[in-house]
C-alpha cells in the first residue's frame, strides 16, 4: 500500500471508500521512471509499488504491475528498454497496488505466492486489525495467476536464476522476496518500504514478528553491496534494511512491554511509547497507528480472518 490511500487509513473512515478511492485516482499524470539498478535489473518507479524488470534474450520478467491505468505506460516504459515480450510476472502479494496490472497483462504468465492468488479471487477486508481498514473486492479469473508455490520458485531466464521466496506472516500472508543473483538485485516486496512506519495488513495474515524474519532471513544470504528495492520509495542497501529491521524490533519490544504492563492501547498512545522513534511517522502510517497495529498483532486483535496458510 501506498500512502495515497492515507485518508482512508484515519479515524472512523469506512471501509467501502477504500477501492472507490483507488478508481477515482488520477493516473494521467504518473510518468514512469525508468532506472537500471544492475546486471540486467531495471527499477520502474510510477504509482503504487515498485516494478522491478529483468531484461534479456529471453523476453521480459517483471515484479509487481502497480495499477490497471498505468498499463500502456508501463509497455512504453518497457519498450524503450528492449523490444522483447513481457513473459512472465511475480506478484509481491496481493494489493491492488501491486497487482492491478495482471488483468492487462494477462497474455503474460503470472506467478505468485499460493494465498495471493487465494485472496485476489475473494473479496478482503485489508488493515491493520482496527482503525485502517479498506475492502479490496476479487478480481475477474483473467487477473489471477496461473503458477502458484509453497515455498519458493526459480525462473531460468535471461542468465539467471529469479528466485522468488515466499516468507510467512510479514506484510501480509502471500509475501514473496525476489532474488536476481547474477544482477545481486532484491525486490522485498512490502516486506521492506522508505514511507516510514509500514503498513502491516493484519487482516491479511501479515505480522511484524513475520517482516523481521523474512528481512532478517534474507540478509543472512545476500552479499552486502546487493541492490535493495523496496515495495515503495527509493533503491536502497542492505545498511537501509538493517536500519528499518531494528526500528521494527525495537518498537515492537517497546509495545510489548506495555501489553504485559496490562496497558491499554489509549495509555500507549497517550503515553507516546513510540516517541523515540518518531521520525518514522509518515503521511500514511502515524506513530499512533504503528503502535495500534503493534498493539493489535500482540494481543491478537483482528478484524478479518486469516486464509489459511498451507
Ligand atoms: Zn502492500
Amino acid at each position: 500500500m501506498n500512502n495515497w490511500i492515507r485518508p482512508l487509513a484515519v479515524g472512523v473512515l469506512a471501509a467501502v471508500a477504500g477501492i472507490a478511492a483507488a478508481q477515482q485516482q488520477d493516473f494521467s499524470k504518473v510518468e514512469i521512471k525508468v532506472t537500471k539498478v544492475a546486471g540486467n535489473v531495471y527499477l520502474l518507479e510510477g504509482a503504487g509499488g515498485n516494478i522491478a524488470a529483468s531484461v534479456g534474450d529471453d523476453g521480459i520478467v517483471i515484479v509487481d504491475d502497480q495499477f490497471a491505468p498505468l498499463a500502456d505506460k508501463i509497455r512504453a516504459a518497457l519498450k524503450g528498454i528492449t523490444t522483447k515480450p513481457l513473459r512472465f510476472i511475480i506478484n509481491t502479494h496481493y494489493h491492488f497496488d501491486h497487482t492491478g496490472g495482471n488483468l492487462p497483462f494477462h497474455d503474460a504468465t503470472i506467478i505468485a505466492h499460493d494465498n495471493v492468488r487465494k485472496r485476489l479471487a475473494q473479496n478482503n477486508v485489508l488493515g491493520n486489525g482496527g482503525s485502517m481498514k479498506m475492502e479490496q473486492p476479487a478480481n475477474p479469473p483473467e487477473a489471477l495467476p496461473v503458477i502458484t508455490f509453497q515455498h519458493d520458485v526459480t525462473l531460468h531466464v535471461n542468465g539467471e536464476d529469479i528466485r522468488a521466496l515466499h516468507a510467512p506472516s510479514g506484510h501480509t500472508d502471500g509475501d514473496s522476496i525476489v532474488f536476481f543473483p547474477k544482477s545481486y538485485v532484491l525486490h522485498t516486496g512490502d516486506d521492506f518500504v522508505r514511507y516510514g512506519f509500514p503498513f502491516i495488513d493484519i487482516g491479511g495474515g501479515g505480522s511484524s514478528k513475520g517482516m523481521i524474519a523474512a528481512l532478517e532471513g534474507a540478509m543472512a544470504q545476500l552479499p552486502a553491496d546487493v541492490k535493495v528495492i523496496p515495495g515503495h520509495g527509493a533503491l536502497s542497501t542492505l545498511t537501509d534494511v538493517r536500519d528499518f529491521v531494528k526500528m521494527l524490533k525495537d518498537t515492537r519490544a517497546a509495545v510489548e512491554k506495555e501489553v504485559k504492563a496490562g496497558k491499554t492501547l489509549q495509555q500507549m498512545q497517550q503515553a507516546k511509547v513510540l516517541a523515540p522513534w518518531q521520525k518514522y511517522s509518515g503521511p500514511f502510517v502515524s506513530t499512533d497507528l504503528f503502535i495500534e497495529t503493534l498493539y493489535n498483532e500482540l494481543t491478537g486483535t483482528k478484524t478479518a480472518g486469516l486464509v489459511k496458510h498451507n
